[in-house]
């Protein structure tokens, strides 16, 4: 596996695969941790997410360079992922065994309940975008509830995939209890159908999430997915537009628009729909594009070449079909994986970026002349994963969200996880939930126990 720089595209490490019979032997060892993980109690795992997350926030200059270098994410936001994952270790640590209590049901048994209980050993297959917050936040609630975790991480981040690992070692975690499989996607199948593995998480792409899924349907285990999105940003014509816009940056550009639930698709009433592009376009032409290492930088490059591709092709088809370039559509002059922040007007169905997702910092505006126009284009689309609406009146707000066809809806704030919500999406979104209580019993046996 080899971690690239892609600020630089300078080649930094290469690191050795397992072989199938090396994974063979890991899921084998993680099995037999988990017969002994299971059986302890809430107290010691909380004392040992406790020490994880403690570790984080000691170690987390370091942490944050390494995910800097490996994914160009800019290093104020790499300091952010770290402590939100130590925030998921703590808050799990804390409310785990309160949200997997028994449940008494009243029934003719002389006593029912429902217990939760773990599944054993848990494949998760992660993306790049969010290297160490899509770990933990699958990892801390599996494994409070007693589950062992088998981690395959995207092939370009190898380096985060090992440093986690080795986290979760110095913490005191019992050998083989979160274990790092260093494999191709090719080799997730093999995974799943081994007969140890009862589950698989996978964030990442569609096609990804539909191989997974087939694999784990074929031998009925359970999948959950947290696939990708195109969130709508509704501004509705009270909208504050000081704010509206400032959101409007921060929603599309967090980790150079390579993020799941970023605002994509800018579908803007038409009465503000010109001082909306005016202030968006002062904005972003203000962003400081540069060495993401700098805490004063911006906007740093994508994560890998390909990414950038991607983009440009998008642009450059949604140009030809007819949008509007207000700002950037090129690549800036400098190395790496760089593209410049991109706003695109008259932004209409049929065109690439009003359909497809755009992974990068890509600024879709489309024109709307109603409300209901607005909710008719927001649910336009193949993807229900987030999204959220502008407006001065929060009632209104609340209205709107209720009819959008997704997993989640912020009035007057930008669409984030929290581990205190639940997280995921319907539609090719995927299925299944994150965090929050409905996060922790995905992985669980719901097991109703009847006592006469
Ligand atoms: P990707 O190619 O799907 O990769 C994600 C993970 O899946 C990687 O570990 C990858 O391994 C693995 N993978 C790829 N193809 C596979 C296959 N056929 N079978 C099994 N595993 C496979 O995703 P990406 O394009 O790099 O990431 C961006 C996508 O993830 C976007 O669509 C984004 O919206 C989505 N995403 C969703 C969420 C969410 O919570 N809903 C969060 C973040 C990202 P390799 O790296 O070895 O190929």
């Amino acid at each position: 596996m080899r971690s690239v720089n892609p600020a630089l595209n300078r080649l930094l490490r290469e690191y050795p695969d397992h072989s199938a019979e090396d994974v063979t032997a890991i899921i084998e060892k993680t099995w037999k941790a988990g017969l002994s993980w299971k059986e302890t109690s809430f107290a010691f795992r909380e004392g040992l997410f406790r020490n994880l997350a403690a570790l984080l926030r000691a170690d987390k200059d370091r942490l944050a360079r390494l995910m800097t270098e490996e994914m160009g994410k800019i290093i104020r936001e790499s300091l952010a992922e770290i402590e939100k994952c130590a925030m998921a270790c703590d808050y799990y640590a804390e409310n785990a065994e309160s949200m997997l209590k028994d449940e008494m049901v009243s029934t003719d048994a002389s006593r029912s309940f429902v217990a939760f209980q773990p599944l054993g050993v848990i494949l998760a297959v992660m993306p790049w975008n969010f290297p160490f917050w899509q770990v933990f936040r699958f990892a801390a609630p599996s494994l409070m509830a007693g589950n062992v975790a088998l981690l395959k991480h995207a092939s370009n981040v190898p380096g985060c995939a090992l440093a986690i690992e080795e986290l979760f070692t110095k913490a005191g975690f019992p050998e083989n209890v979160f274990s790092t499989l260093m494999i191709p996607s090719s080799m997730v199948e093999a995974v799943i159908t081994n007969q140890r593995v009862q589950a698989v998480t996978l964030t990442g792409s569609g096609a990804a999430g539909g191989s997974v899924a087939s694999a784990a349907a074929k031998h009925i285990k359970k999948a959950v997915l947290e696939l990708g999105g195109s969130d709508a940003f509704i501004v509705l014509d009270d909208a504050d537009l000081d704010n509206t816009v400032k959101a409007a940056v921060t929603g599309r550009m967090i980790n150079q628009g390579q993020s799941c639930i970023a605002a994509k698709r800018f579908i803007v009433d038409e009465t503000v729909v010109e001082e909306f592009t005016l202030r968006l376009l002062r904005a972003v032409s203000g962003l400081k594009t540069g060495d993401p290492m700098d805490p004063a930088t911006d906007m740093g490059p994508m994560a890998r070449p390909d990414l950038v591709e991607d983009v440009e092709k998008q642009v450059q088809k949604s140009l030809e079909s007819g949008a509007t370039l207000v700002y950037g559509g090129k690549r800036p002059q400098r190395p790496g994986c760089y593209y410049l922040p991109t706003i695109l007007r008259n932004v209409r169905k049929g065109m690439a970026v009003y359909h497809e997702e755009t992974f990068g910092p890509v600024f879709s505006i489309i024109t709307v002349k109603s409300e209901e126009e607005a909710i008719a284009v927001a649910n336009d689309s193949e993807f229900g994963l987030g999204g959220c609406v502008w407006t001065k009146d929060p009632e209104r707000g609340e209205k709107i969200a209720r009819k959008i066809e997704t997993g989640a809806m912020f009035v007057n704030g930008i669409t984030k996880s929290d581990p205190r919500l639940p997280f995921g999406g319907i539609k090719k979104s995927g299925y299944g939930r994150e965090l929050a209580t409905y996060g922790i019993r995905e992985f669980v046996n719901i097991k109703t126990i009847w006592i006469g």
